[in-house]
């Protein structure tokens, strides 16, 4: 080798980098080392408490251009959140090359990246025939991969990932250790030689008799299973997973009903992008997000003539349809040219099952066929699911590919305690809030689920011991009967914790304000929150409100006409009951009857019971008043003839009223067509609700004249989301008459219609509202422990200041 001499010229100059955010076991290293490289610096970079060091020296315009490299082409896993530069002297850099340091363990951060989809180097390595991973399942690199699924403890390194039984080959092993390869320091590298594999069984023990011709390898014979009818469990990335073609719809009936799981739409699966786009209209924003490292579920409106089994997704015109998120699933699929159903691994209700034996005693009743390997799974995580609304991706379900990417916390939030927000019952997610992040989990659920629930318990301590984290307090919804209340408030008394009761609604808001950097000490802002159900201050349920809200607390400005669930629970499994109880409240039965006894809903009516019926609404029996937007939906989709008997899950109702809205209708036909609401006060308090009698005796009257349902649908969209902005525009004019409130959070799980978000929205727009609105985090109740987080915080960091200005 030649020496060579370098010669130290004038404008050379050192700095400390110091860059944060998800920049650890992300390639982050190999990165700026390979930059050093090119621009001819010296020093050397390392893991801290903080994110990555850089202490580096060399030319001035090469410095500048590795900065700027480095913050504009970060590795694809990386989310830089600052980049603090500070000139050091020459001399705290010795001579000599680059190098990448080792890491005080101590010191380093726990932040965890979620699993991504195989990049597409990984991607032409698996389909290259002379390339050492050609179709090997488990290729990534540390622009890929699993992350969050087989890490079981910290520091994240092999030992402790499921990986840890697999040793390395030598050739992955030169990787491994080769700054140059993208596979530098990547945890879960394997390949033929050393890693994990996969085999096709039948699942009830029986031998294969797959014919041998047909079987080139396990990926292929699983494709020629699928087209041939059958039903599999295939392990996945966060779970097993159940899979048929989607084109027979024999098989698919058979999946439905196996599996216990009536109504819900089926998630699809297709090989690639061009063969979804032959089912389905594929925008350039969800072309992006299919083929984004997180993979996840995008709800595309389908194309009305090339359809899939009706089975898939009944009464929608929508299809939830992904990407293979596994090199497994891209060998699976290669030889697939139409779409197949890929569906969790479970009974309805039930979380999904990780490992090879609970698969085979439990989904032996659903699939003949079983593909296991021997990679461990320590977190189950379900698939995520997003929709573009207004032009914005939308995530609807957090799981797989996003979490557990942190939230970093608006400014205000950065001295906050640690806390620990349990979420609500139903689609489930906790959050653990620290030093200024929110880590919120993935879905976990329904918790009325004894499994569910179990597997709730599991990952809360699997999330704290992975994150280091133990709560100073503990935050839970105010409804007193919520499991998560229950377990939260049982944890804060065994640990002798604070905790802090969140309202549903308030909840909701927090979350939205969080994610879109509203800060700690901003003036309270305007904020539609309209869902089911959710717990109120005054121990009713409410469930279409207006508030003015910050972090600290709310004042509830107005709210939906509060009208009895007859029958309580049993309202939201028939939405028939919801439309009986509106129509009592707003004619009764005698005016009803004298008018409208031609229509089909009052021989459905005269079938009830409608003695009892009236008791339980005239003696307040098993029939809560309920301000809910949500059964709203019910009551009208029912009257309309949609899901009037029963619905198989909540918001089924809903969904199929907001499938059918005509077009034409909401975007051309005259204002004054759209069903009237009115806004008149209550007795009791005087506040504002939306008060549905007018919207009863338009749409009662378009039943009379046969109008088609799709314009209905079209009228009640219109209707409805006209009185929410003029609710919004009234609460908007503060009472003492000074100043206007110009900011208005729309969240809660009735928004993810994308009908009623995109009227709501528009219209406020132009009547001048800064509209504020979920992205990342879910609108549903996926959302809220990150708003019980964030209010937990606010409080206790008022009560902390309050503490210290009076001891001044
Ligand atoms: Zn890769
Ligand atoms: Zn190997």
């Amino acid at each position: 080798m030649m020496e060579t001499v370098t010669v130290r010229t004038s404008n050379e100059q050192a700095f400390n980098i110091q860059v944060s955010g998800l920049v650890q076991g992300v390639g982050f290293r190999p990165k700026v080392w390979q930059l050093a490289q090119r621009f001819d610096l010296r020093g050397h970079v390392s893991n801290n408490g903080n994110g990555v060091q850089i202490l580096v020296a060399g030319e001035e315009d090469n410095l500048r251009h590795f900065i700027h490299d480095l913050t504009h082409n970060p590795p694809p896993l990386a989310k830089i959140t600052e980049i603090f530069t500070m000139p050091i002297s020459l001399s705290e850099i010795p001579e000599g090359t680059f190098v990448i340091a080792g890491s005080d363990k101590s010191a380093v951060q726990t932040g965890i990246v979620p699993d991504a989809a195989p990049c597409p180097e990984c991607l032409k390595e698996i389909l290259d025939p002379f390339a050492r991973r050609f179709r090997y399942p488990f290729t990534n690199c540390t622009h890929c991969g699993p992350r969050l699924t087989i890490q079981e403890g910290i520091p994240y390194d092999r030992p402790s990932t499921t990986l840890k039984n697999f040793p390395l080959c030598e050739a992955c092993l030169k990787e491994y250790h080769d700054p140059r390869d993208r596979r530098f320091h990547a945890q879960p590298i394997a390949c033929h030689a050393c890693g994990p594999k996969v085999w096709l069984e039948r699942i009830d023990g029986k031998p294969l008799a797959v014919h041998s011709d047909m079987k080139l390898d396990e990926a292929d014979a699983v494709c020629s299973l699928l087209r041939k009818g059958h039903i599999l469990a295939i392990k996945g990335l966060g779970g097993f997973q159940l899979a048929c073609d989607a084109t027979q719809e024999e098989t698919v009936r058979r999946l439905r009903a196996l599996k216990q799981r009536e109504g819900k739409p089926l998630a699809l699966m297709a090989r690639d992008l061009e063969t979804i786009r032959r089912y389905c209209v594929v925008g350039e924003r969800e072309a992006e997000l299919l083929q984004s490292a997180a993979a996840p579920i995008v709800i595309l409106k389908r194309h009305p003539e090339m359809t899939l089994a009706p089975g898939v997704a009944p009464g929608m015109s929508t299809y939830g349809c992904m990407l293979p998120n596994s090199p497994l699933h891209h060998l699976i699929l290669c030889c697939m040219t139409h779409p197949i159903v890929l569906t969790s691994g479970n009974h309805a209700g039930e979380p999904q099952w990780i490992n090879n034996d609970q698969a085979n005693v439990h989904l032996k009743d659903i699939a003949e066929f079983v593909v296991l390997h021997d990679r461990g799974i320590a977190q189950r995580i379900d698939d995520s699911v997003v929709k573009v609304m207004d032009q914005v991706p939308r995530v609807l379900r957090r799981s797989r590919g996003y979490a557990p990417s942190p939230i970093w916390l608006p400014s205000g939030f950065e001295h906050s305690p640690a806390i620990l927000a349990m979420g609500g019952e139903l689609k489930n997610t906790f959050c653990l809030l620290k030093d200024g992040q929110a880590l919120l989990s993935h879905h976990i659920g329904d918790l009325e689920d004894s499994l569910t629930y179990a597997d709730y318990q599991r990952a809360i301590s699997h999330y704290q011991r992975l994150f280091e984290h133990s709560p100073d307090s503990i935050a839970v919804d105010l409804h007193p009967e919520y499991l998560s209340s229950k377990l939260g408030r049982a944890q804060a008394n065994g640990s002798h914790l604070p905790i802090l009761e969140i309202q549903h609604h308030h909840a909701h808001f927090a979350a939205c304000l969080v994610e879109n950097g509203v800060r700690l000490t901003t003036e309270p802002v305007l904020g539609v929150i309209l869902d089911g159900l959710g717990y109120g201050e005054d121990g009713t349920i409410w469930g279409g409100e207006f508030l003015l809200a910050d972090y600290g607390g709310f004042t509830r400005l107005g709210s939906f006409k509060p009208v009895p669930m007859l029958g309580g629970p049993q309202a939201i499994k028939e939405p028939w009951r919801n439309t009986y109880a509106h129509v009592m409240a707003e004619m009764g039965w005698a005016e009803f009857a004298m008018n409208y006894s031609d229509l089909p809903l009052f021989d459905h009516f005269e079938m009830k019971p409608r003695m009892m019926l009236d008791r339980m609404l005239s003696h307040g029996i098993n029939s809560p008043l309920a301000s809910s937007c949500g059964r709203l939906f019910d009551a009208a989709a029912a009257a309309m003839g949609i899901c009037t008997e029963n619905v198989l899950h909540e918001g089924q109702a809903a969904m199929e009223m907001e499938a059918l809205v005509d077009d034409e209708t909401i975007r051309h036909e005259d204002e004054l067509l759209a069903y009237p609401f009115s806004i008149p006060r209550l007795k009791s308090s005087g506040m504002p609700y939306v008060e549905p009698l007018g919207m009863w005796q338009a749409l009662l009257g378009d039943l009379i004249l046969h109008t088609p349902v799709p314009v209905m649908a079209a009228r009640f969209h219109k209707g409805l989301a006209n009185v929410i902005c003029s609710m919004v525009t009234q609460c908007s004019h503060p009472p003492d008459g000074h100043g206007r409130h110009h900011t208005v959070v729309l969240s809660g799980g009735v928004f993810q219609n994308q009908v009623l978000f995109e009227l709501v929205k528009h219209k406020l727009e132009v009547e001048g509202f800064t509209v504020l609105s979920n992205k990342q985090v879910p609108m549903n109740d996926g959302g809220i422990a990150l708003g019980q987080a964030a209010i937990a915080a606010a409080r206790s960091l008022q009560e902390t200041n309050e503490v210290r200005s009076t001891c001044v």
